[in-house]
């Protein structure tokens, strides 16, 4: 295989070559000012990718998933009540790591499809009188199911019901795609990670903390060390981190954000609406269904798309691997071998989607799919023609 080919996947994400090349050093001592003089800005340039002026910006060497125990272990305590819906398979592992810490969570379990059912949020919010609820969690944009919940609507829930509870925000698969307003929708704890819109390889969760989730993390008792906030703040003041930090990835990181603010966040976001809309076309003239019920729910990263009955999807994703070598994502959890995913996020522009909608189109077609091969990607043609200029990718 060349390895030329773009994954469809939602990350990882491609990575642009551009990010490579920043990646691309020798070993420095990362004691030494030159990594010190990289570093603090890094956390400063992330601030505006979250939209936070009063937040604390804080990363640490893993995958999206340290970013979620470092969120419940620094600001709450065993036996704390979090209240979470959940609506597919990366809320489900939230709550799995929340009960592993002997969180107590209050699920409300949603149909997959839905998002963070802001009403049934508020009834909750309104019976809890003595206010045990600690935490609302929310993933913001459901991978498994293409899903984008809408965070203003709960923070006005939580507002309504004149609860104090914290809001957590699950922003993995959203920051830098999509937008995000952490001090607008008072989020008090934002994760995100490296391998989805930042373009990078996984390895650096991304958090952010409101000062609200700082004070807390004072009394809040769930075991921590190596996720620990104030470890990791004090060793930022001095320009490092408590441990070795990974450098490549930070130099990678200085310059994903570099690319983000040349860009513009907000042609970012265009760019991914306009991508994700095209899929949307091609999925409409397949005459296929997304498993996001509804258009306000659809999200611009990924999209998760029924197979018909009597097909499996996990067949189709293979056979565009092995007869095509182009990756797609698989159906998770529930959607396993229903539905499969196309990942539009991150280093991507209309002519690499249209090269994924060919590529499913032609694994559909193969495997007997009721499809016209050709109709999927015209609809996609379409609507990239009537919409070129829009938000021209430098991304790719
Ligand atoms: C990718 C992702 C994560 C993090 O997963 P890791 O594999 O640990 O990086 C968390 N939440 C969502 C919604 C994601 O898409």
């Amino acid at each position: 295989m060349s390895g030329q080919n773009p994954v469809f996947i939602p990350g990882p994400t491609n990575i642009p070559q551009r990010l490579f090349r920043a990646m691309n050093v020798q070993t420095i001592d990362h004691r030494a000012p030159d990594f010190v003089e990289v570093f603090a800005p890094v956390l400063e340039d992330l601030k505006k990718v979250f939209k936070t002026k009063t937040g604390q910006v804080i990363i640490f060497p893993s995958s999206g998933t340290g970013g979620w125990e470092a969120t419940i272990t620094n600001v709450l305590s065993p036996g704390d009540t979090v209240l979470v819906a959940r609506y597919g398979m990366f809320s489900h592992r939230w709550i799995d790591l929340c009960q592993r810490h002997n969180i107590n969570v209050e699920v409300i379990e949603c149909a997959w499809g839905t998002g963070a059912p802001a009403e049934l949020f508020a009834e909750r919010l309104l019976a809890d009188k003595n206010h045990q609820i600690k935490a609302v969690l929310v993933t913001h944009n459901e991978t498994a199911t293409g899903v984008l919940s809408d965070v203003a609507a709960v923070r006005k829930a939580m507002d309504g019901a004149q609860h104090h509870a914290m809001l957590f925000v699950d922003c993995v698969s959203s920051l830098a795609s999509m937008d995000f307003r952490m001090d607008e929708w008072g989020v008090d704890l934002a994760v995100s990670g490296s391998q989805k819109g930042f373009m990078l390889p996984a390895g650096m969760a991304i958090v952010a903390a409101s000062q609200k989730a700082m004070e807390h993390s004072k009394a809040a008792t769930c075991p921590r060390c190596f996720f620990d906030f104030g470890d990791m703040i004090g060793a930022n003041a001095n320009g490092g981190l408590p441990y070795t930090p990974p450098l490549q990835l930070i130099f990678g990181l200085r310059e994903s954000l570099n690319m983000l603010e040349e860009e513009g966040l907000e042609n970012v976001f265009a760019r991914h609406f306009r991508l994700a809309q095209g899929v949307r076309e091609a999925v409409s003239a397949w005459g296929l269904q997304l498993c996001a019920k509804e258009p306000g729910l659809y999200s611009d990263s990924v999209s998760a798309i029924y197979v018909p009955e009597g097909y499996n999807s996990d067949q189709l994703t293979n056979h565009a691997y092995d007869v095509y070598g182009v990756s797609f994502g698989i159906g998770l959890g529930e959607m396993a071998g229903k539905a499969f995913r196309i990942g539009h996020l991150g280093a991507l522009s209309d002519v690499m989607v249209l090269s994924g909608l060919a590529t499913i189109e032609m694994a559909m077609k193969d495997l007997d799919y009721q499809i016209e091969l050709g109709a999927g990607v015209a609809a996609a043609q379409d609507y990239y023609r009537k919409t070129t200029g829009v938000a021209l990718s430098k991304a790719a």
